[in-house]
């Protein structure tokens, strides 16, 4: 595939543009691979990729039931950060944070990645005391984050009203290198470096069985054939425990739907993430002007990718005493994602009951940031078929054994 650089955009300037590879082909399912991937998502599409570069594995099909990207890839708002408190949550997700800061330059392909700093706004007593115990955290983990007061976040983000009466600013934590990247391109991204490599994406293509003989996984049945494997990951999201059912094991996730919406585009007037936990609200602008603005999760299971009304008037009525000024906007858009949730709010990645067969899900409302160290860690599973270093803690076998990674504060409405 012919490398995209300022060269080859000036040449095809020139000849109007015809002479562009597809990103990704589109081939017929195989027989049979090595290892099959369930779900383009950024997390399937980056194991796919690790495990290609990294472990040199590239007889490989990630299958797709929708397209690519459509899932919570292409509909969550792309923050990034790793200042999480228990060691292992911080590992990965700071592994994580690091690849993004290359990752245009790996993939040959810009995913915008702007580090433009998150900050998660501490707005009673105990936040505070929370968020300076994950400072002091992260300094141990040599993730680089401060606690700072309410007149630096206000020189930070001056539309921020900090004498709110009801939840006044009182500091936060602030991570300089946290950010944004653009969702979709993390995933087309990904999909082009695979495609490269010889894989197979097969978008439209639902796993609906997954075969098994001798206790070991042999392929899975498709809306397109039956196609075997020897290693199969399953990376599905919101769907791991329809897969995990198909495999023949439970998995301790409920899947909920997560709401977001954008406002209309607005001259730029906010260049840093905010989170309000405790007002359950957060925003960025996109580098078109809309305010992204996202809230919590419904507070039932289901499987509906969409919006409601309660969640705009619940989620602009809780951000609207701290930022004064959306209250003049006008929404344009508003949609929903169906997220993994574990009971520690921490991910699996782990071998299952079933062996050949990987799990990666329980990323839960906060997995757009941890897909580049999601898939080196699924990727170092599938190849080596014990987890390393990164992965180890994530193991399943954690709530039997009740040894939580507990991330119910790092991960709350802060995604
Ligand atoms: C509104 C919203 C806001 C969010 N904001 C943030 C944020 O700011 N920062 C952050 O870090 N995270 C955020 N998240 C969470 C993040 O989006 C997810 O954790 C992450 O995208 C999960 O990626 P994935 O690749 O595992 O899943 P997905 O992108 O959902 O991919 C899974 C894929 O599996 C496919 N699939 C399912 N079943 C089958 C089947 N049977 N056969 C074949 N394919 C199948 C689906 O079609 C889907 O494409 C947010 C999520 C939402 C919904």
């Amino acid at each position: 595939m012919k490398r995209y650089s300022v060269f080859a955009v000036a040449r095809e300037a020139l000849r109007h543009h015809l002479g562009w590879d597809r990103a990704w082909a589109d081939p017929a399912p195989k027989p049979r691979y090595d290892a099959i991937i369930v779900g383009a998502g950024g997390h399937g599409l980056a194991t796919a990729y690790y495990l290609g570069r990294n472990h040199g594995i590239r007889n490989v099909a990630i299958l797709e039931k929708g397209w690519l990207g459509g899932g919570n890839t292409g509909r969550n708002t792309t923050i990034i950060r790793s200042n999480y408190l228990q060691d292992p949550s911080a590992a990965i997700y700071e592994k994580s944070r690091s690849l993004y800061e290359t990752l245009s330059q790996d993939l040959n392909f810009n995913v915008m990645f702007s580090p433009r700093g998150v900050m998660m706004l501490a707005q009673t007593q105990h936040e505070i005391r929370g968020y300076k115990r994950t400072a002091q955290a992260n300094a141990l983990q040599g993730v680089d984050t401060e606690y700072i007061g309410p007149e630096r976040v206000k020189e930070l983000c001056p539309i921020i009203q900090i004498g709110g009466p009801r939840y006044p600013v009182l500091g936060a934590l602030w991570q300089a290198r946290g950010g944004t990247a653009r969702h979709d391109a993390v995933a087309w991204g990904y999909a082009r470096a695979c495609s490269d490599m010889g894989m197979d994406i097969i978008q439209q293509c639902e796993v609906t069985g997954v075969t098994q003989a001798d206790g070991r996984v042999t392929g899975v049945a498709t809306t397109r054939g039956d196609i075997a494997c020897d290693k199969l990951g399953i990376v599905v999201a919101g769907h791991s425990g329809v897969l995990a059912q198909m495999a023949g094991f439970r998995l301790p996730i409920e899947s909920l739907c997560l709401q977001a919406l954008v406002s209309e585009p607005i001259k730029p007037c906010m260049d840093v993430v905010v989170m309000a936990n405790t007002v359950h609200g957060y925003m960025s602008q996109s580098d078109k002007g809309e305010m992204v603005i996202g809230g919590g999760t419904d507070g039932f299971n289901n499987y509906t990718q969409r919006g409601s009304f309660h969640h705009i008037e619940e989620t602009v009525r809780a951000l609207v005493e701290t930022f004064p000024m959306i209250s003049r906007l006008k929404m344009l858009r508003q949609w929903g994602g169906i997220v993994d949730m574990t009971g520690d709010r921490s991910p699996i990645i782990s071998k299952t009951p079933l062996g050949g067969c990987f799990v990666n899900c329980g990323w839960g409302t906060g997995g757009f940031k941890a897909i580049p160290g999601s898939g080196w860690a699924m990727a170092e599973l599938m190849a080596k078929g014990e987890p390393g270093p990164l992965a180890a803690a994530f193991g399943m076998d954690r709530f039997r054994a009740g040894r939580f990674i507990d991330e119910s504060v790092a991960a709350g409405v802060a995604h």
